[in-house]
């Protein structure tokens, strides 16, 4: 049985905004599923709908087996941390992590015992007696979590947690994050706009695009097999490049270059001859070699790799992720190509709608 079982969730506001669509998803027991999308996306709504802050339209929420659609807040066994804190001031660091248990009137000694127990997975027993306003960022951010892990909830959610962190610590806190859920083998559900944070920290993805689902699997599965081109360029950094142009006798052909097909992407397209499509590339697949033409425009060394941006055809940027250090100068010209194994198709978008990927066997959907 899925700890947490969501069947067509969906949310309307007062103001008639549907912000959520049909939302679908079984979270196992201890799996960390991450909420993804830009801002206005739904994921927050929806995470609140799951904590029970905001009321559900239509559709179900069971969580280890209870209807919890319409239970409030607290019988609802979660525990949700937010993005500031929302820590007392006043009270000790101590106090802050007890006071769930304070207010439920459990034992002193149980009290003591829980918050030494989560003091401890938090490296913050050495500042139990502080305010707040002591702690650093990172540290505040574990005593919020500190006061989620003693009520030992069914599930924990997470609100874009680490989004007031400067990017070292967020980067600190995430690796931390990853331990802790290893430890507590905690069911967590966690809302980012960072597509960082998702490939890091999930187990399974949910890509969301203006309150629908675009595609759920794991991080490998939507940075490999992106199910349409929403998907395609909000995972992976720089974004995939795209290409739109006609399947024409075996060559991609665009107003840009002409390319020509392998036996196998010749096979994926048949049914696409005279059609137009669009070619995605990731920026570290395209290769130094092929007959594309590339006028740069910057070349920028980061060390372990070479962004180069450059214009094709004299109207379209695009970025290449190159594993050598490069030193181009800015107006040269270079040729380029593309990874075969690594070229994606998809269909042209329509209005708001997506370009689903084509794929061998029709499975262009994604989602599970
Ligand atoms: P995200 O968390 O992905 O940034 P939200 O879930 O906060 O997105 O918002 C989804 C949509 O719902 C947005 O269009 C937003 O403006 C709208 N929305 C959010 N909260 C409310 C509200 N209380 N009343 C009306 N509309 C809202």
């Amino acid at each position: 049985m899925p700890e947490v079982n969501i069947q067509h969730l969906e949310k309307v506001y007062d103001n008639k905004v549907k912000a959520v669509h049909d939302f679908n998803l079984d979270i196992a027991d201890g799996e960390f599923i991450v909420l993804v999308g830009p801002s206005g996306c739904g994921k927050s709504t929806t995470l609140r709908m799951v904590a029970g802050l905001e009321d559900i339209t239509s559709g179900d929420l069971i969580i280890d087996g209870k209807n919890c659609t319409r239970l409030p807040p607290k019988d609802r066994d979660i525990a949700m941390v937010f993005q500031n804190y929302a820590l007392y001031g006043h009270m000790t660091i101590y106090e802050n992590m007890a006071f769930s248990l304070t207010l439920r009137k459990e034992k002193k000694d149980v009290i003591h015992r829980k918050v030494m127990a989560a003091a401890e997975i938090l490296d913050l027993k050495s500042q139990l007696n502080k305010k707040p306003k002591q702690l650093s960022g990172g540290q505040r951010q574990r005593v919020a979590m500190g006061r989620a892990i003693v009520r030992n909830p069914k599930v924990f959610l997470f609100d874009e947690p680490l989004s007031n962190l400067d990017a070292k610590l967020r980067g600190s806190m995430r690796r931390e994050l990853i331990l802790l859920h290893k430890k507590l083998n905690a069911t967590i559900m966690y809302v980012t706009h960072d597509q960082t944070e998702a490939l890091t920290l999930a187990d399974r993805i949910v890509c969301m695009s203006m309150g629908h689902v675009q595609q759920i699997g794991k991080p490998i599965e939507l940075y490999e097999k992106p199910a349409n081109t929403f998907v395609a360029t909000f995972i992976g950094l720089p974004p995939m490049n795209m290409f739109e142009g006609v399947i024409e006798k075996g060559k991609f052909k665009s107003s840009l270059f002409e390319y020509p097909l392998n036996d196998a992407q010749k096979d994926l397209l048949k049914g696409y001859e005279g059609q137009s499509v669009i070619l995605g590339v990731r920026p570290e697949n395209i290769t130094r070699d092929g007959n594309v033409k590339l006028h740069i425009t910057n070349n920028e060394n980061l060390g372990m790799n070479t962004l180069v941006h450059g214009k094709i055809g004299g109207v379209k940027i695009i970025v290449c992720k190159f594993a050598e250090w490069c030193n181009y100068k800015v107006g040269e010209e270079i040729n380029i190509g593309f990874d075969p194994e690594m070229m994606h198709f998809f269909e042209l978008p329509e209005g708001d709608i997506p370009g689903k990927a084509i794929r061998q066997g029709g499975e262009n959907d994604g989602t599970d």
